[in-house]
């Protein structure tokens, strides 16, 4: 049996992540699958009923499910809180404690949706990129950081650092996934102006050494970013660290026209992950009835492939959205005219229906 712990969170995210349980529990009869689901809270939901973004009792859960499905956390009821207790932290010192430390974030922009980028179809169209993002150390988790007090005046500062082996393990992970699909892996850094991505560049080509059938390129990031709304379709699997890889993995998104669209993974070492949309608690649109399920749906399917090793059943997931978009079905987000413009449950029961239908 696979234990899954269903964390909705905060905003949209209980809303989004009913449709994946409902497509979850189609997923278990159509393919006999032998689950159990349990579920907590975090972040800000957590933080009213425990004064903590993550209580222990949803850490010690977390620890004990073999994945995790994880809606969006935060909202601006919790932006003046103190920081330590905000939602966000919450989710930072999720991912140190369970050591998920490779970021998986596809964008597969759907032949459906070609005319929601706000790229020309021509340069989006088959668009099937992999950010591979470091999400366990750099800038975001580095000491010392603060904000003190110098010459009379306010100064604040964090750390970007990364270990050796840090560095490592993550570039094996994206040469070994660029070995799945077509081959390329393009590193990105900032290495003519900070040390610490400068020893990422030497450590990348060391540890390249070791995938002979992978092509490795470097790119600084200011030049990354322009090339991604330039010509995206150069890249295969881009790997970064934990700063860059948030930006970068963002605007990937707006390629494919909807953030509503995007999964992630975050995988530990034994591919233990949490599964989880790129997008936010998008505050403006909660209890609407409005958002995209989509990107976490697709997050389930990420969590079948990685985590329970049932690729068959994460394909059978993808044909799902693929065949609700061919019949034109559309949240807000994704509408254009001549679509049919659905709500956040009609968009998942009409995934649950057809992987029922098979
Ligand atoms: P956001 O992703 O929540 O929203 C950005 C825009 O995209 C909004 O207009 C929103 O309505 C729209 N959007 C997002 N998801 C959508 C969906 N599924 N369907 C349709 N539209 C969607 O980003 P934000 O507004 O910058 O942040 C809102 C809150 O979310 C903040 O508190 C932030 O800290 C938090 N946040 C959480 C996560 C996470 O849980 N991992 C990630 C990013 C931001």
């Amino acid at each position: 049996m696979s234990h899954i712990l269903i964390l909705p969170g905060d905003g949209i995210g209980p809303e989004i992540v009913q449709e994946a349980v409902r497509v979850l529990r189609a997923a278990e009869q159509r393919f006999g699958l032998d689950i159990s689901l349990d579920e907590a809270p975090v972040g800000g939901a957590a933080y009213d009923l425990h004064g903590d973004p993550l209580p222990q009792s949803t850490l010690d859960k977390a620890r004990a499910a073999d994945a995790i499905l994880f809606g969006s956390i935060g909202g601006p009821k919790w932006d003046t809180i103190e920081r330590d207790k905000r939602p966000e932290r919450g989710l930072l010192r999720l991912r140190s404690s369970l050591g998920l430390f490779a970021n998986l974030r596809p964008a597969i922009l759907f032949p459906q949706l070609a005319d929601a980028s706000s790229l020309k179809p021509e340069v989006v169209s088959g668009l099937d990129i992999l950010i591979v993002r470091e999400l366990t150390g750099g800038i975001y988790f580095g000491q010392p950081r603060g904000i003190r007090e110098e010459n009379g005046e306010r100064v604040g500062f964090n750390t970007d650092v990364y270990s050796e082996s840090e560095m490592r393990r993550i570039a094996k992970v994206a040469f070994e996934l660029a070995g799945q699909r077509n081959n390329k892996v393009c590193s990105v850094d900032k290495a003519n102006v900070l040390e610490v991505t400068e020893l990422w560049k030497e450590v990348v080509t060391d540890a390249a050494k070791d995938y002979p059938n992978i092509e490795l390129s470097h790119m600084y990031v200011d030049n990354a970013a322009m090339q991604l709304v330039r010509a995206p379709k150069q890249f295969d699997v881009i790997v970064t660290g934990n700063l860059f890889g948030d930006i970068l993995s963002d605007e990937a998104a707006m390629l494919t026209g909807s953030i509503g669209m995007l999964p992630s993974a975050s995988l530990d070492e034994n591919r233990k992950g949490l599964y989880e949309p790129c997008h936010g608690s998008a505050p403006d649109i909660a209890g609407q009835g409005i958002a995209n399920p989509l990107a976490t749906i697709m997050s389930l399917a990420m969590l079948m492939r990685y985590s329970l090793e049932r690729g068959d059943v994460a394909d059978a997931i993808q044909a799902a959205v693929e065949q609700v978009l061919d019949q034109g079905l559309r949240t807000a987000d994704i509408y254009t005219e001549g679509t049919r413009k659905v709500s956040t449950e009609e968009m998942g029961a009409a995934v649950a229906e057809a992987l029922a239908r098979g």
